[in-house]
């Protein structure tokens, strides 16, 4: 069981944010890490949980414009492909730290040029 709260956000830049909780853990999030990872309706299948976003389909490039805190149990993120219906909670958002210490091996980057706009060309 996680009591664990947020002391500080801390908008590194539009593509990082650090968090650092009441347990002296700071996790450091990539933009569209979390965006990816989103747990609205519109991103996770409500009824079998599946997230409906592939793994690389968030570009590395995407950003957050604001983060709000929503009452006394989670963010509320708006990202920059206009997406913010998520709300993520502070158990989520620790289950989602991606430092090496709670993701081990940590991190891969989503490739640069998969974008949300795409740019097919005919
Ligand atoms: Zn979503
Ligand atoms: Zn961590």
């Amino acid at each position: 069981m996680l009591n664990s709260m947020p002391t500080k956000i801390k908008r590194v830049s539009p593509a990082r944010t650090d968090i650092y909780w009441s347990d002296g853990h700071v996790g450091s999030y990539p933009s569209w890490y979390l965006r990816e990872r989103c747990p609205c309706a519109e991103c996770v299948d409500e009824f079998t949980g599946k997230r409906k976003l592939a793994p690389g389909s968030i570009a590395a490039s995407l950003e957050r414009v604001d983060v709000t805190l929503v009452g006394n149990y989670a963010l509320h993120f708006t990202w920059s492909d206009n997406h913010s219906t998520g709300l993520y909670t502070f158990g989520y958002l620790r289950s989602l730290c991606p430092c090496p210490e709670c993701l081990p091996g940590g991190l891969k980057e989503p490739s640069p040029r998969v974008g949300p706009e795409g740019s097919f060309e005919a």
